[in-house]
């Protein structure tokens, strides 16, 4: 309850009136179908534990509030959960003190934050955005000029117009640069033209990114993978696969770059996921989400030193960027991944739920192909002939909120700091939905 604002009266209702029905009725009139929406819940708030959500509930006996596992923790948005007393007493306290100002004049907390920022991403410098999909734009500039300047067989500069590479299935946001990473015929339905110079790969396969740069020979600026695709299903690259790329793009005078806006921040097992495979820091990286715990839109382009040079006061800017709040809930959860040891937990926590999902896939060997992923990232991947969206509408009617993508895949991802009778409660509710599939 919000004192300040539930009593508001809004449509003839004060809000702490509202219910779901009209919650309802007012997104599916004016809120732009973009989402399916889950009919007949509404979130409340955090529940008894970092881990849980209250929601109300449409029942036949009216609405009931109920308290189910969050498994999806926003996307990977929420590392410490909700209601966090540190992450909230901090941003309380912060905000009792001051709105906004303008980047073009220092506060308090974004030179400490860059700095760790530099220690905890081992990048050199750090262009601060708001949305994931801002900073992969972002860097999408960061290609292009690198490639004028410095691209190119003999590394003068790309003559023509420089390429970038992606892989197929890829999800790298909504912005126009994005959509065009993307090969997703929704995603870019309508939109040609589309901006010039991107092409796709396959993912995993190296063989067909080599042939690419014999296509595309010496135009080819920059190779921009996420480095576990995670909309696309979890999936996870064969070991040696980034390694190759990272070696095919130094051999080639072509960027690495790397979307970790989903795997990072210890959600994989490492601070970032392309710690896990021993590469060399990437030249550019993109990252968002639990950058600021989920409670505001943080998000940065990180790279090498001779990249972000190429950008110039009055070329690049933002209101919201690196803003005071950003600044400090960004330190404030670096601060407290680090103080908590959440890289260490993400694999213990990864492996105890892996395993538990495991056992019940093993039990219907005929609806489940494969459970894959790599720390708190999770897939549990069903065969084409069952549902995905009837499976995680079952699997919230059995108490856990995870999502299907791509129709056969349930990610699982619940925030790192989950306790182990929370994994046991999402590894029953799958038993349970399974059953019924
Ligand atoms: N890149 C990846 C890998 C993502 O998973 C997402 C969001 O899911 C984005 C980019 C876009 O981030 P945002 O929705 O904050 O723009």
């Amino acid at each position: 309850m919000n004192t300040i604002i539930d009593n508001y009266v809004v449509n003839g209702k004060a809000i702490a009136d509202w219910t779901i029905k009209d919650h309802n009725q007012a997104l599916d009139t004016l809120g732009t179908y973009i989402y399916e929406p889950l009919h007949g819940v509404l979130v409340l708030g955090g529940g008894s534990k970092p881990y849980l959500l209250e929601i109300l509930k449409e029942t036949r006996d009216g609405e009931v509030k109920v308290e189910i596992v969050d498994g999806l923790a926003c996307y990977s948005a929420v590392p410490f959960g909700h209601k966090d007393p540190v992450i909230s007493e901090g941003v309380n306290q912060f905000i009792a003190q001051m709105a906004t100002i303008p980047r073009s004049i220092s506060h308090s907390y974004l030179g400490p934050w860059m700095v760790k920022l530099q220690e905890f991403t081992r990048m050199d410098m750090f262009l601060p955005k708001c949305s994931g999909t801002e900073a992969n734009e972002t860097a999408i500039k960061a290609i292009r000029k690198w490639g004028k300047n410095f691209g190119g067989k003999d590394g003068k500069g790309i003559e023509e117009n420089p390429v970038i590479l992606s892989a197929q299935n890829a999800f790298h946001g909504r912005g126009l640069g994005s959509t065009a990473l993307m090969d997703d015929p929704v995603s870019r339905k309508d939109l040609e033209p589309l901006m010039e110079g991107f092409d796709q790969v396959p993912f995993n396969d190296i063989g067909a990114l080599k042939d690419k740069f014999k296509e595309h020979d010496g135009n080819i600026a920059g190779v921009f993978l996420e480095p576990i695709q995670a909309e696309a299903g979890i999936l996870v690259p064969d070991d040696n696969y980034l390694h190759e790329v990272q070696e095919l793009t130094k051999k080639n005078n072509a960027l690495f770059v790397l979307d970790e806006i989903q795997t990072g921040y210890c959600r994989t097992g490492a601070n970032f996921a392309w710690q896990l495979y021993g590469l060399e820091k990437p030249d550019l990286m993109t990252i968002g989400k639990a950058m600021s715990s989920g409670v505001i839109p943080v998000s940065c382009l990180c790279g090498k030193k001779e990249i972000m040079d190429l950008f110039e006061p009055h070329g690049e800017g933002s209101t919201f960027g690196g803003y005071p709040l950003a600044s400090f809930v960004g330190l404030l959860t670096i601060h407290e991944l680090e103080k908590r040891n959440i890289t260490s937990l993400a694999v213990e926590n990864g492996v105890y739920l892996k395993h538990k999902l495991e056992e019940v896939a093993r039990k219907y060997p005929t609806k489940v192909k494969e459970v894959r992923g790599k720390g708190m990232l999770i897939s549990v991947e069903i065969f084409p002939e069952y549902d995905g969206h009837k499976l995680s509408m079952s699997m919230l009617e059995n108490g856990v909120y995870a999502k299907e993508t791509h129709e056969t895949n349930l990610r699982i991802a619940p925030p790192i700091v989950i306790e182990r009778d929370g994994m046991d409660k999402i590894a029953s509710a799958l038993d349970a939905s399974l059953a019924g599939l």
